[in-house]
């Protein structure tokens, strides 16, 4: 097969499964050093609200937990975060909380005029299913993005992991954000369970033809608290890895966070800080091609991120905002913990960005129509560093077990 070929679902899964991904990481990164340099957007977000009508599987905040301390900030509360935020050289603000049962849209657009009438900053939402006519309207409002996740683009999967929605529903609410102008974002969760490598494939081919602005992918991490919460903790932040590298290589001017879910899964080694998901797999730790061997977030960056996403929630509700174990733990101030994270940003040797941080997206989809192919040599060049050119791997992708371990059988690291 001539490496000039659109790339395959094959290709993606060799890539996610070969013995090493030294060389995948490095080719993700200098893209993002050639089209992002070495600045890191920094948004802060503002979780305002942890109600939730929906009952996603994996998601502290299902409506069914009733061990959460539900929380709601004053709009007093909350313009003092995007305050503190836009201080601490933030460009990008981003509201967000549960899928309200009946969310109040009116006051979510006086808060995005607010602050667009304060500040210098751009405005990202993310808060769930709403209808056009609420998109429009906060849109009209000033907000700039919104984040989108839709977790798989697998029918099944979805269908089980978050019952009472449909991937169809959900990419049609993408598309209406497009058309609505927003810079738009969605991603996954890499690992979740009866997730397999080729469903996982699938994931970062749809995702990466949507043309989005963002495109986020974090580990899944078992919540005690939710049905999946009996799963072994076992976290595989390497895959998670590979499909943020994979996405930077197909989406070169993207947006990609190094999420805080890697962050979570893989702490920085000097934040003392005690996280609960135990007998954790971390693949990437301690390999030859761990970009610095500390937190989630610098491998993720090493994986070519560009964007980090801090907590500004106020401190006396932000644990209560929970999605997975791990989250808004850190036992310092906000204050202390963006403090932190840009210095563990420069000794990574990144430079925290205060900028907006627009999208680039447009700017490759227009001008560079060989990227396709250049990110098809460079993918199956990093998949076969050891010899296995056919690429000739089993694959479970057809086997949606109703008993799977996310982490373990689901992604062996060797092609079979
Ligand atoms: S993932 Fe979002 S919609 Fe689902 S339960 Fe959690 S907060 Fe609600």
């Amino acid at each position: 097969m001539s490496d000039n070929t659109a790339l395959t679902e094959h290709d993606i899964v060799h890539a996610l499964c070969a013995p090493d991904a030294a060389s995948l990481y490095s080719a993700a990164r200098a893209l993002a050093d050639d089209v992002f340099g070495r600045q890191v957007f920094l948004r802060g977000v503002v979780e305002f609200a942890n109600h939730c009508r929906r009952n996603c599987l994996y998601c502290g905040l299902r409506a069914a937990n009733t061990d959460v301390e539900r929380f709601r900030l004053d709009d007093e509360e909350i313009l003092h975060a995007v305050s503190f935020a836009a201080a601490h050289g933030m460009g990008t603000v981003v509201l967000q909380s549960g899928e309200e049962a009946q969310g109040d849209v009116r006051r979510v657009g006086a808060l995005v005029r607010e602050i667009k009438r304060r500040h210098n900053v751009a405005v990202t939402l993310s808060l769930g299913d709403y209808a056009e006519d609420h998109y429009r309207y906060w849109r009209d409002c000033g907000a700039d993005r919104y984040l989108l996740k839709v977790e798989t683009t697998d029918d099944a999967l979805h269908a089980r992991m978050r019952p009472g929605t449909t991937v169809t529903e959900r990419l049609a609410r993408v598309e209406t954000l497009q058309r609505l102008g927003y810079e738009t974002g969605s991603g996954v969760i890499s690992g979740l369970p009866g997730m397999t490598p080729r469903i996982l494939a699938r994931d970062i081919l749809r995702l990466s033809a949507m043309g989005l602005e963002m495109i986020a992918v974090g580990p899944f991490i078992p919540h005690p608290g939710t049905p999946l919460g009996a799963e072994r903790a076992a976290v595989d932040i390497e895959q998670a890895l590979r499909a943020t590298a994979l996405l930077r290589l197909l989406n070169p001017g993207a947006n990609i966070p190094a999420t805080s879910a890697l962050d979570s899964a893989c702490p920085p080694q000097d934040s003392g800080t005690q996280y609960p998901v135990s007998d954790t797999r971390l693949n990437n730790q301690d390999s030859a091609h761990s970009p610095y061997g500390k937190g989630g977030r610098e491998q993720g960056l090493a994986a070519g991120a560009n964007v980090v996403m801090p907590s500004v929630t106020p401190e006396r509700v932000r644990r209560n905002y929970a999605i997975y174990p791990g989250k808004n733990t850190v036992q310092c101030s906000v204050t202390e913990a963006v403090r932190q994270l840009k210095l563990r940003l420069e000794h990574a040797g990144y430079q925290p960005s205060d900028a907006i941080g627009a999208s680039l997206s447009g700017r490759f989809r227009a001008a560079d129509p060989m990227q396709g192919c250049k990110a098809a040599q460079t993918i199956r060049a990093a998949a076969t560093p050891s010899g296995n050119p056919s690429g000739h791997f089993a694959d479970n992708a057809h086997t949606h077990s109703t008993t799977p371990v996310p982490g373990t059988e689901q992604f062996s690291k060797e092609p079979a």
